[in-house]
């Protein structure tokens, strides 16, 4: 055991529940639940690992403070490979502060926040991959997230690490090798197989650091925003995907005027949706713009009214509604993917094209709206509308007909979504990166092992070649937290709860 310390927190939300757990681990453990647990007369015996046992918990004077079960978990078999013991008690504030003040004044300290999962990495029981999973599992938000988290926890990530570590150290060895005893002839022959090997191990590494965006998008959602001018069905749309009331739906232009932000989980697909005022602009502002960025420079307007008299009621909604516009800008700008809303009820709008030139750069798919009436937009139009070479591809946008009224569509809405970004199928079945550092780690890695192959072609010394290799070796084990200083370990685990 690394630490003597013996700590103590309670491991159930705060707040009042029928049962809360404190949680002891250490080596005064058995000592503290000797002194403050007394169980039935008649049962006189030590108590055995692993089961469950009925008594009182009692102060120093004897006073009974709760009844509860209490369980031991004997060293090594634990959480944290200490000696370890859950109280259950009942789950009132008072109480659970009286049973938690004995405990520490029998000799416990209050844990750090993910001092016990700490422990069971320091102690070796798991890798500092499986342990940043237990906080991820914590805090998973959708049934994909869990999932993947699972596979993370199991030590799905962690294999693959370590088996591209054990290829690094092969390649070393016999580097090496080679350098201790120059007299051997494949030297050259070595160098020629670790140089191919470094191809596939490569392609391997790449393809999991490349899952850290869908691991990103699978915790927290696709941002996603929908935009288009009013009244083209937005506040429906974000309706029916949340199949609730969740925004206002009016007939009067601009009644968005704020934007909303829900995360929504469909048919397996995390988004994290906003809802975004309907752009609308006056067409002369539009003409000259190119680019989000220069229009989002239009912000300036919401501290520049001044010119408008502040009185006139119809100034200040025009500047509110300005306010939100600028707001649609920015939800642009962050989402990931735009949900660009046209009326297929209506011939395209020149407010449409400006929209259309504003997201010209933007991963989005185009939703025809209101399909359930008769239909009167062309995309044919909307280009020739627009004389503009840059909405030349517009062919290519994903485009689905719906109608957020009926319904009809939306799922066809969610398999684009789910092929553009999932590449048609969500697969948790893989073992995902979900932790920015790993993916910087993994990046470290794939290019020590880069320089390492460019340096095996010009034929550089192989005490060389070998320090580039220790360098993709030293990435790699951080990632599983085996060569990781002290203050990174305290900074990951000071982000798990306190009682984990
Ligand atoms: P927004 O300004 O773009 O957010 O538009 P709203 O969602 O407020 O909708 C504007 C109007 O269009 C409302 O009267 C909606 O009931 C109507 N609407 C929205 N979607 C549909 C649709 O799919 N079919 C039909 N027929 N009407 C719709």
């Amino acid at each position: 055991m690394l630490t003597n310390k013996t700590i103590t927190a309670v491991a159930t939300p705060p707040g009042v529940g029928a049962v809360a757990i404190i949680r002891i681990s250490g080596e005064k453990t058995i000592d503290i639940i000797n002194k403050i647990f007394t169980r039935q007369k008649s049962q006189k015996s030590p108590m055995l690992s692993h089961k469950l046992y009925y008594g009182k918990i009692t102060d120093e004077s004897n006073n009974i403070i709760d009844e509860v079960m209490c369980v031991l978990m004997r060293a090594p078999r634990s959480y944290t490979c200490e000696d370890t013991a859950e109280i259950h008690c009942h789950g009132g504030i008072a109480t659970v502060a009286a049973v938690l003040d004995i405990v520490l004044k029998n000799g416990a300290n209050l844990a750090e926040p993910g001092e016990f999962t700490k422990r069971a990495f320091l102690n070796g029981r798991i890798d500092l991959s499986q342990a940043e999973a237990v906080m991820e599992l914590i805090s998973a938000k959708n049934q994909l997230a869990r999932r993947a988290t699972l596979r993370k926890l199991a030590g799905g990530l962690s294999q693959k690490v370590k088996s591209a570590r054990q290829q690094i150290l092969s390649w070393l060895a016999n580097i090496e090798l080679s350098i201790d005893y120059p007299e051997h002839e494949e030297e050259a022959e070595n160098l020629a197989t670790i140089q191919q090997e470094c191809v596939i191990l490569l392609q391997n590494l790449d393809n999991l650091a490349k899952t850290a965006n869908i691991g990103n998008f699978i915790q927290m959602g696709v941002p996603t925003a929908i935009i288009g001018r009013p009244n083209v069905g937005k506040s429906s749309l974000m309706n029916a995907i949340l199949q609730q009331e969740r925004a206002i739906v009016t007939e009067i232009a601009g009644t968005t005027r704020d934007t909303l932000t829900e995360s929504v989980v469909v048919r397996n697909i995390p988004i994290l949706l906003t809802d975004t005022a309907g752009i609308r602009q006056n067409l002369t502002d539009f003409a000259n713009l190119e680019s989000l960025e220069k229009f989002a420079n239009l912000e300036s307007l919401e501290n520049s009214q001044n010119s408008k008299n502040p009185e006139n009621e119809v100034d200040k909604i025009d500047k509110i509604e300005q306010i939100g516009i600028n707001r649609t800008i920015k939800s642009a700008e962050n989402a990931e993917l735009v949900l660009f809303v046209l009326d297929n009820s209506e011939p395209p709008q020149q407010e449409d094209i400006a929209i259309m030139q504003l997201l010209n750069d933007k991963k989005k798919i185009i939703v025809l709206n209101k399909n359930d009436l008769p239909p009167k937009f062309s995309l044919t139009d909307l280009t020739s509308l627009s004389n503009l070479s840059t909405l030349n591809n517009v062919e290519n946008v994903p485009t689905v007909k719906i109608s957020a009224k009926t319904g009809e569509g939306l799922n066809e809405l969610y398999s684009t979504i789910e092929s553009l970004f999932f590449g048609g199928k969500i697969s948790v079945d893989d073992d995902i990166i979900t932790k920015e550092r790993d993916k910087l780690l993994l990046q470290q890695a794939i290019s020590h092992i880069k320089q390492a192959q460019q340096e095996i072609s010009a034929s550089v010394p192989e005490d060389i070649i070998s320090i580039s290799l220790r360098a993709a070796y030293v990435a790699l084990g951080e990632i599983l937290g085996e060569v990781v200083a002290d203050d990174i370990v305290d900074r990951i685990f000071a982000e798990f709860c306190v009682g984990k």
